[in-house]
């Protein structure tokens, strides 16, 4: 991993959250109102929580008339400091969807210090029924407490993006504006490391113009504190016997200086998103086109085959990630993923046609691994529910057949069927596929223009390129370091006259390769892994190859299988080869398409001394964007990057802390090669 990418970067722990500590106490209409142990306060008030919400957040910060005269493409965007049950949202929510005109969106982030379990939020809500349904679509989407950012699609124009972690270290990451705060967070007396002068620069800084503020709160604290950070408040009459509150704005947000460092990082200016054309139906295609006719963007999706035909086209395909030993953007990035491919697929299939999350068992075969996999756990205090290690005795009772070795379960992860899941997200309405293959990108003043193999033209205001190792084909991506990755999966079958295996693998479990739980009567396994390897038959060394690795890792299930009259038979084998494709770093490509040649130019400055980045912000090509270098975890990966890139184009708030979406950006790789020609340079 380069270092030098985000000298800003203050990598922030992979960890678990305490969880909430609660008394339920009963309130005045006889439901129970939860109280914190940890800050010895109420969540919402006795009297009426759901009033007291609207009276100091929803009129404090003017919702009702503001959301009526929304008429941005934009979404309106609320921030809190504190989610606790989610009420103040909720009832944002419901206020909205009054108010707010038809095609208006609405974008909720939240912090979170202790986030509720999924039980108590649940045991919390019940007080109003009124919400029921929008109360089940948090609850089900409900993240694990892990650090970081999480995204819940929670309605087709409601997102809400939880930063759990401490209010002002997460406001200081976030990367995106505000239009409207709901400051809360227990009271000043029983928590004032909340109320801290960081916390109110953090939320200056996030704010878009104008951007307004409530709060319950008079204390001098809180009113000092945003006076310094440049909000100007008064005091209105509060809820209840709460005599005053404060509300308020700023004016003049402070200037974005997030990225002074890492100026080629700063995001292109906004621009016209009517028609977008999504070259690439695979997983990384496919999930972007979602994405963006979620948002109401017209989207043509192009393919030379059927969507989910290339890489993405095995029938079954392992949901799993790889995290390092040592905390890094990397692992940081594909944990979020992981966490959100699996609500993308709660959310899309409830009843689980396309996938199943069996579990996935990374299996320490050698002494190295283990080392690796005890350094990881040492490191990392994840919640059980995420990953967990395990010995030979349970790796063994968790996949259902005899293991000789422990290593690391993922509970939550598991199994897809990929190029199923690629048609399912193509089929959305407002995406339309279009079979052909582009061969050629013209940029035009009113966007660009698409020439296709039959002879054909399309126009579009913006164009993703998805197409994998083909991308650096088109000329404003020929600098791209993209490489293909040969890979073949194999498949045992169960014949006629074989029988079930009596212990069936219940589990993924991988190591050198992976091994899939059967699926209508199928055996998977593989994959071979071939850096620059660009043929598409399938070999029966390659078959032999995955045939050893899987005897290796599963010798007792392999022993079942034979028993059950399968036959062990390179030359019997079925399968797949595909091309994957992987950037140098291993991370994907998600993000604007930097102009090279101008880059190279403006931080040559770079060569002589990594230290200093020329005041310049990074210039890119006006509406082309790319999602790529997804390798052998695309469906841990592409479904997030899909929405960072229709957030990026949608002018949104980002759905990963600001230094992620900086780790994603192609252009670091052209900084990386311009301060690698200064390391060559003698
Ligand atoms: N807005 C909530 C609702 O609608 O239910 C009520 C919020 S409750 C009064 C305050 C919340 O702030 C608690 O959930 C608490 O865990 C959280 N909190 C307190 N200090 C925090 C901090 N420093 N960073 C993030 N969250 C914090």
């Amino acid at each position: 991993m380069d270092d030098c990418l985000s000298p800003s970067a203050q990598l922030s722990e992979l960890t678990a959250l305490e969880s909430a500590r609660l008394e339920w106490t009963e309130a005045e209409d006889m439901s129970e109102t939860p109280h914190s142990l940890v800050f010895d306060d109420v969540y919402f008030s006795r009297q009426d929580g759901r009033a007291e919400t609207e009276h100091v957040f929803l009129q404090g910060n003017r919702l009702p008339e503001r959301f009526a005269a929304w008429q941005d493409t934009r979404p309106f965007v609320i921030g809190e400091t504190g989610f606790g049950t989610g009420l103040n949202m909720l009832c944002a929510w419901a206020c909205f969807d009054i108010h707010a005109p038809r095609g208006a969106r609405l974008h909720l982030i939240s912090t979170e210090r202790y986030p509720l379990t999924r039980e108590d939020l649940k045991r919390a809500l019940t007080a109003w029924p009124e919400f029921t349904k929008r109360a089940r679509a948090l609850v089900n989407q409900w993240p694990e407490p892990v650090s970081g950012v999480h995204r819940l699609i929670l309605s087709e124009r409601v997102a809400l993006d939880l930063h759990f972690g401490d209010s002002s270290e997460r406001l200081m990451q976030l990367d995106g504006r505000v239009d409207a705060w709901f400051l809360d967070g227990f009271a000043p007396s029983k928590n004032p490391d909340n109320w801290q002068p960081a916390l109110f620069q953090a939320m200056a800084s996030h704010s878009q113009p104008g951007a307004t503020f409530a709060t319950f709160t008079c204390a001098g604290i809180v009113k000092r504190g945003l006076k310094a950070a440049g909000f100007e408040w008064e005091k209105v009459p509060g809820f209840g016997r709460k005599r005053e509150m404060l509300c308020g704005h700023i004016a003049t947000p402070p200037m974005d200086i997030s990225r002074k460092q890492v100026p080629w990082f700063a995001p292109p200016p906004t621009r016209t998103a009517r028609h977008i054309a999504v070259i690439g139906a695979g997983l990384a295609g496919t999930s972007t086109a979602e994405a963006l006719a979620r948002r109401g963007v017209g989207v043509t999706l192009l393919d030379r085959d059927a969507p989910g035909a290339g890489a993405s086209g095995n029938r079954q395909g392992a949901l799993y990630v790889k995290l390092a030993a040592e905390t890094n953007p990397q692992s940081r990035f594909y944990l979020a993923g992981l966490l959100y491919t699996r609500r993308l697929l709660e959310r899309l299939d409830p009843k689980r046609q396309l996938w199943n999350d069996c579990g996935v068992l990374q299996l320490a075969l050698s002494e190295k691994e283990a080392r690796r996999q005890t350094t990881f756990l040492n490191n990392h205090a994840l919640p059980k529910s995420v990953v967990e290690g395990v010995t030979a005795e349970e790796a063994s009772q968790r996949a259902g057949v005899a293991l000789a070795q422990g290593g690391l379960d993922y509970p939550g992860a598991g199994w897809v069927r990929p190029a199923a899941l690629c048609k399912r997200l193509a089929e959305r309405p407002g995406i339309v596929f279009r079979r052909a293959e582009v061969t050629r990108l013209e940029h035009r003043e009113d966007g660009w223009r698409l020439e296709l193999a039959d002879g054909d033209t399309l126009s579009v205001d913006q164009v993703v390129v998805a197409n994998a190792w083909q991308a650096p084909n088109f000329a404003p991506l020929d600098w791209l370091p993209l490489k293909p990755i040969r890979g073949q999966v194999s498949e045992l079958h169960l014949s006629s006259d074989s029988t079930h295996p009596p212990l069936p693998l219940k589990q993924v479990v991988c190591a050198g390769g992976y091994a899939l739980p059967m699926l209508e009567g199928v055996q998977s396994f593989g994959a071979t892994f071939a850096p620059g390897d660009t043929g598409r038959k399938l070999r029966e060394a390659d078959s032999a190859t995955n045939l050893a690795e899987f005897e290796r890792m599963l010798p007792a299930y392999s022993e079942t299988l034979r028993a059950s009259g399968v036959e062990f038979d390179p030359a019997q084998l079925t399968g797949r080869a595909s091309l994957r494709a992987a950037s140098p770093d291993k991370s994907p490509y998600a993000g604007p398409v930097p102009d090279a040649p101008t880059w190279r130019w403006d931080y040559a400055a770079l060569q002589k001394n990594a230290r200093r980045a020329p005041a310049v912000a990074g210039q890119h090509h006006p509406g082309l964007w790319i999602s790529a270098a997804h390798g052998s975890r695309g469906l841990a990966s592409a479904p997030l990057c899909a929405e960072v890139l229709a957030s990026h184009i949608c002018n949104e708030p980002m759905p990963l802390e600001r230094e992620l979406v900086d780790h994603l950006h192609p252009g670091r790789r052209l900084i990386a090669e311009i301060m690698r020609s200064h390391k060559a340079s003698p």
